[in-house]
C-alpha cells in the first residue's frame, strides 16, 4: 500500500510552526516512514507547478500554518486546498488569526507607515514602503497584494481540522499525525486538543482564588510568584481561565501566565470575551469601590485577552472593524 501524501505550508507566521515539526526531534523520523512529504517548500525543493500538476484531492493531509494577508498566500491555499482531501490548519495563526492578527486593531497603511517609516531601529533613509507595483528602468516589479485585515485560514478555505497552540507542541502533533495515520479521526471542524480549560490540568489550581483580593493588576515582571501559586493571587493577568488545554501547561512550568495560544474551549466563540467575563466574576461585585482603579491598572486590554485570538472574535466577525477600510486589497 502506498504512503499517504502529505504537504507542509506556511503563510502569515513567524515559523515557529515549522520548527515545531522537528521539535518531534527521533519521532520525525516515524512521520517520514511512515508517510509521502510531497511538498514542504521551506525543507524539501518542490515546486508550484508540480503541486499544480497533481490531480485534484490526490494529497491526503495538507497541514497549513499562519494567518492569510497577501494574494500569494491565498493563491497557494485555494491550490492546496483543491489538492488535498483533508486541510489542517497548524498553529494559532491559521486557527485563530494568531499574533499577526493583532494588526487588524489598526489597518494596512497604519501597518505598513510603522514598519517602514516609524520604528526607531530603521534604516530607510528613502522612506521606501512596499507597492504592488514598481515602475523601473525596462519594466514592472510586482509584488503580491497587501490586505487591509489579517483573515484565519477558514475564511479564505474549508478546514477539516484545526491543530491549536503557538506553536502545537510535540504531543499535541503526535497524537493528530497518529490519528490521521490510522483514520481514527473526529468529526470534521474539530479542535484536536482536549476541550476543557487551562486551570483543569494546571498544577497550580489549589491556589486559585475565588475572589480577587487585589488592589491593581501586575506585570508579571512585578511580582515574584511562587511555583506552585496561581498567578490570579498576585494580580497577574493568567488567560488559563479561558483557554483549551492539552500543551502540558508550557508556561506555568517555566513560571509564566498563559498566555491563551491554544485557543478558546469548545462551545465558546470569542476567547477574549470569555476570559474578561470570567475575571470580571472573579474581581467580585460591580459596587466594590476600588474596581475603576483596578481596571485601569489593566495595561493594554485588547493585546492581552487577545493575543492569539482577534481575527476569531465577535468584534471581528461582525465586521465591526470595517470601518478600517476594506478587507482585501
Ligand atoms: S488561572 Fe492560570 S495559574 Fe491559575 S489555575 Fe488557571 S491556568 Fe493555573
Ligand atoms: S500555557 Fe497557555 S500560552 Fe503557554 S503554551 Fe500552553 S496554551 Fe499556550
Amino acid at each position: 500500500m502506498s504512503k499517504p501524501k502529505v504537504a507542509f505550508y506556511w503563510c502569515a507566521s513567524c515559523g515557529g510552526c515549522e520548527e515545531a515539526i522537528l521539535d518531534l526531534n527521533e519521532g520525525i523520523l516515524d512521520v517520514v516512514a511512515a508517510v509521502d512529504i510531497v511538498f514542504w517548500p521551506v525543507a524539501i525543493d518542490t515546486k508550484y507547478a508540480d503541486i499544480e500538476a497533481m490531480p485534484d484531492g490526490s494529497i491526503d493531509v495538507c497541514f497549513i500554518n499562519g494567518a492569510i494577508r497577501m494574494d500569494d498566500q491565498e493563491h497557494a491555499v485555494k491550490l492546496l486546498r483543491r489538492k488535498s482531501k483533508a486541510v489542517i490548519a497548524f498553529g494559532s495563526c491559521a486557527h485563530l488569526g494568531g499574533i499577526p492578527g493583532l494588526s487588524n486593531l489598526t489597518d494596512r497603511v497604519a501597518t505598513l507607515s510603522r514598519a517602514y517609516l516609524e520604528v526607531p531601529s530603521l534604516d530607510n533613509p528613502n522612506g521606501v514602503v512596499p507597492q504592488k507595483v514598481t515602475e523601473v528602468d525596462g519594466g514592472e516589479l510586482t509584488l503580491p497584494g497587501f490586505w487591509n485585515r489579517v483573515l484565519r485560514l477558514d475564511e479564505v478555505i474549508a478546514v477539516d481540522y484545526y491543530l491549536p497552540g503557538c506553536p502545537p507542541q510535540p504531543d499535541t502533533i503526535s497524537a493528530a499525525v497518529q490519528a490521521i495515520l490510522t483514520g481514527d479521526l473526529p468529526p470534521a471542524g474539530t479542535v484536536l486538543s482536549p476541550g476543557r480549560n487551562m486551570c483543569h490540568e494546571c498544577s497550580r489550581q489549589a491556589s486559585k482564588p475565588e475572589k480577587l483580593k487585589i488592589a491593581e493588576i501586575k506585570r508579571i515582571h512585578q511580582v515574584l510568584v511562587d511555583p506552585d501559586e496561581c498567578f490570579l493571587a498576585k494580580g497577574v493577568v493568567c488567560l488559563g481561565l479561558a483557554t483549551r488545554s492539552g500543551c502540558g501547561e508550557k508556561c506555568m512550568s517555566a513560571n509564566m501566565p498563559c498566555r491563551g495560544c491554544y485557543g478558546p474551549t469548545d462551545g465558546i466563540v470569542d476567547q477574549g470575551a470569555a476570559f474578561l467575563s470570567a475575571f470580571a466574576a472573579l474581581l467580585g461585585p460591580g459596587d466594590r469601590p476600588d474596581l475603576g482603579e483596578v481596571v485601569a491598572s489593566f495595561d493594554d486590554i485588547a493585546g492581552t485577552v487577545y493575543r492569539f485570538s482577534l481575527p476569531a472574535s465577535l468584534a471581528h466577525r461582525g465586521n465591526l472593524m470595517k470601518n478600517k477600510g476594506e478587507p482585501t486589497p
